[in-house]
C-alpha cells in the first residue's frame, strides 16, 4: 500500500499526480520536439508565475542553493559591496556565498524572529555603495517574511538590485517582480512550485540583465555563468535546441506540468488559498497554547508556520507521534534555538482537509505526550477560519 503519510514540512512538498506522471514518463532526448516544446512553455510560463513579463527566466538542474548561486556569481564581481538583509539561516547561507566571489558583504540583522525595520534598511542603504541587496522573503529557518515590495523600493531608490530568496515563497507568498522593482528572483522545484527537488529557478529583471552583460570580470563559476545558459534559454524559448548541459528532462517536463496547474489556479487565487490555509493554522497552534518563533503575525510567513514546543515535550517526544498519526512535520533549522520549535510547510496544492488533518495529527501527538489542553480546540479554531 502506498506510504500515505501526509508530507507537511518547507519542501519537499506534496506533488500532483500529473506531475509525478510527467516525472514517471519515458525519458526522451533533449531534442525531442516534444521536450522542446514543455521547456519552451515552461520558460514562458515562469515569467507569468514570477509576474515578471520582461524577465529573464533560467531553469537549471541544482536545488535552491543554486539558484542563489546563480545570482550571486553572475551579479558580484570582486569589491563589490552588498547588504544582507539577514533573517536567518538563509541570509547567512547567502553572505557566505557572495563573500566567495568577492563581495564585501553587510548583514543587518534582527533578534530571532524579527525582521529590521525599513527604517534600519534605508539607513544601511543611505551609507552607501552597494550594488546589490539580498532579501530572503520567508526564511525557513524562522517562519519570518520579510516585506519585499517596501525592499525592493528602498533598493532601487539608492541604486542597488534587488535580489529576492524566494525559495520558500515563489508561488505560494505574494511576489509581484515587476510591480514591487525586484531585480531577479529565486526559488527551487520542491518548495510552492510543486516539483521534486532537482531545479534551479531564477527570473532576472532587465536591470539584472544589464548589470551582468556591464561586468568587466569573467563569471568565476563555469556551470552557473550566465553566459552558457543564456543561449539555452533562448534557444528552448524560439522551440529551438542549442546545447552546454544536459537539461534534467523529466524534472523540466515535470515543472512545466506543475506551471500550468498554478497559472489554471491564477496568481491571485493561489495566494489568497495560502494566506487562508495559513490563518487556520496559525489560529490553531495558538489555541492549542502553543508559541511561534515570529514575534508577531504581521512577521510570519503565509507558507509555513514555526510552532514552539510547549514546556516539557521535546522535539523527540512529540515529531514520531505526529508521524506516528499520519503527518511527517519537520524539526528545527536554526542553530540557536533548533530544539525549541518545530516546522509545518503548507504550501503548493495544501487543501483545507490536508490542513485539519495536520492540527488533528499534532493534536494527537500533544495528548501522547500528556500535555494539557482541550482536545479538539485546534481543529476547531482552523474551522472557525475556513467557515468565515
Ligand atoms: C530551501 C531553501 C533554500 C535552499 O534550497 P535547497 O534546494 O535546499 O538548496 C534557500 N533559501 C530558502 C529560503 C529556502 O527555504
Amino acid at each position: 500500500m502506498k506510504d500515505r503519510r501526509l508530507l507537511m514540512i518547507p519542501g519537499p512538498i506534496e506533488f500532483e499526480p500529473a506531475v509525478m506522471q510527467a516525472m514517471g514518463a519515458p525519458t526522451t532526448s533533449h531534442i525531442a520536439p516534444n521536450f522542446i516544446e514543455a521547456f519552451g512553455q515552461a520558460i514562458e510560463r515562469m515569467r507569468e508565475v514570477f509576474l515578471c513579463p520582461d524577465g529573464q527566466p533560467f531553469i537549471v538542474a541544482g536545488s535552491g542553493t543554486l539558484a542563489m548561486d546563480l545570482a550571486g556569481a553572475n551579479l558580484i564581481e570582486p569589491g563589490d559591496k552588498a547588504l544582507v538583509i539577514n533573517t536567518g539561516y538563509f541570509g547567512d547561507r547567502y553572505g557566505n556565498l557572495l563573500a566567495r566571489y568577492g563581495a564585501e558583504v553587510t548583514h543587518l540583522r534582527a533578534p530571532i524572529g524579527d525582521r529590521p525595520s525599513l527604517g534600519a534598511v534605508e539607513t544601511a542603504l543611505a551609507g552607501g555603495g552597494f550594488k546589490l541587496m539580498t532579501v530572503t522573503h520567508v526564511d525557513t529557518s524562522t517562519g519570518v517574511i520579510t516585506d519585499v515590495e517596501g525592499l525592493a523600493k528602498l533598493a532601487r531608490a539608492h541604486g542597488a538590485l534587488c535580489v529576492v530568496d524566494g525559495v520558500c515563497s515563489v508561488a505560494g507568498e505574494t511576489l509581484r517582480m515587476t510591480d514591487w522593482g525586484v531585480d531577479l528572483a529565486l526559488t527551487a522545484s520542491q518548495k510552492a512550485v510543486g516539483t521534486p527537488p532537482g531545479l534551479a529557478l531564477v527570473v532576472a529583471g532587465p536591470r539584472a540583465m544589464d548589470a551582468f552583460k556591464a561586468r568587466k570580470t569573467p563569471v568565476a563559476n563555469y556551470y552557473a555563468d550566465w553566459a552558457n545558459w543564456l543561449p539555452i534559454m533562448e534557444a528552448y524559448e524560439a522551440r529551438s535546441v542549442s546545447y552546454f548541459g544536459t537539461p534534467a528532462v523529466n524534472l523540466v517536463a515535470a515543472l512545466n506540468v506543475s506551471l500550468g496547474i498554478i497559472l489554471d489556479e491564477g496568481m491571485d487565487s493561489r495566494f489568497a488559498r495560502h494566506q487562508l490555509v495559513s490563518k487556520a493554522c496559525k489560529a490553531a497552534i495558538k489555541a492549542l497554547g502553543l508559541g511561534q518563533v515570529p514575534v508577531s503575525d504581521a512577521v510570519a510567513a503565509t507558507t509555513m508556520t514555526a510552532p514552539r514546543f510547549p514546556e516539557g515535550v521535546t522535539k523527540g517526544d512529540l515529531l514520531p507521534r505526529v508521524k506516528a498519526a499520519g503527518v511527517v512535520l519537520a524539526g528545527g533549522l536554526h542553530p540557536e534555538i533548533k530544539s525549541e520549535y518545530f516546522r509545518i510547510g503548507h504550501m503548493g496544492s495544501v487543501s483545507q482537509g490536508d490542513l485539519l488533518a495536520v492540527v488533528g495529527a499534532i493534536e494527537t501527538g500533544l495528548a501522547a505526550c500528556d500535555y494539557p489542553f482541550d482536545t479538539g480546540a485546534g481543529v476547531a479554531a482552523a474551522m472557525e477560519v475556513f467557515a468565515s
